[in-house]
């Protein structure tokens, strides 16, 4: 049996994210033993007095960058020969089902976030596997792309989510975008819900989904469909 995935997060702001992971479907996750996630703050590795963690870029220039010797010893002291160590970077690779998927099936991740202007080359250069990306916008710091990547990822560890199925469903499944849900009412405010999920045939209801999504997908995304025939 695989063993469980472990994650390790380095930021500036460990309270940033302390919410998020002890809540909701990934806090439970943990609970149950399937994942394991610690957050620790770089801060923990600065050498000097003042835990200083960032100084003025060579060359000059706005903002401060991180400085290598924490980054160097808190990845030193967490990795092991199974461990995959990521820095979540604007010029990284984007994020995306497939990374996630691929990721989820790894045994230890190493989550780097930067801040200010970033973190020193030499780190990027050297000691850092993978960058990621959560999009093609500039966060203040890379705690919530941390955290962006970790709800990605763990949702695809088994066992995480209740029901296994929804995954099959869910936008960017098969390069489809989702089927609209309904809940009970079955008629609010005179808005019915289509016939067909009330129908109780399985093989329509599928049916329908599927029509569905490839019809919502060629309308919103027509570059995910050309992809998937
Ligand atoms: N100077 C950097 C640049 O232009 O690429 C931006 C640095 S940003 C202000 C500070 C930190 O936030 C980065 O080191 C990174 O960890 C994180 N960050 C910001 N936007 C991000 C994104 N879209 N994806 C992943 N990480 C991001």
């Amino acid at each position: 049996m695989k063993s469980k995935l472990t994650i390790d997060l380095l930021t500036l702001f460990p309270e940033m994210i302390s919410g998020f992971i002890s809540e909701s479907i990934i806090g439970r996750g943990i609970s149950n033993g399937i994942i394991d996630i610690k957050v620790h703050n770089i801060r923990d590795w600065a050498t000097d007095k003042h835990s200083i963690t960032d100084d003025r870029p060579f060359g000059g220039g706005a903002g401060m960058v991180l400085k290598p010797e924490p980054l160097f010893a808190a990845i030193e002291e967490l990795k092991t020969d199974l461990s995959i160590v990521i820095y979540l970077a604007p010029d990284g690779e984007k994020l995306s089902t497939g990374i996630a998927k691929e990721l989820s099936g790894s045994t230890h991740l190493i989550l780097v976030s930067g801040h200010y202007e970033g973190i020193d080359q030499r780190v990027r250069d050297t000691i850092i596997d993978r960058e990621i990306s959560i999009g093609d916008y500039v966060l203040t710091n890379g705690t919530l792309p941390a955290a962006v990547l970790v709800d990605c990822v763990c949702r695809y560890v088994p066992g995480i989510l209740g029901e296994e199925n929804s995954l099959a469903q869910d936008s960017f499944s098969k390069n489809l975008l989702s089927t609209p849900q309904y809940t009970r009412p079955a008629e609010f405010r005179d808005m019915a819900v289509p016939e067909v999920l009330l129908s109780g045939n399985h093989a329509e209801i599928e049916n329908w989904r599927t029509n569905y999504r490839k019809e919502e997908t060629l309308k919103k995304r027509p570059d995910l469909i050309s992809n998937s025939y």
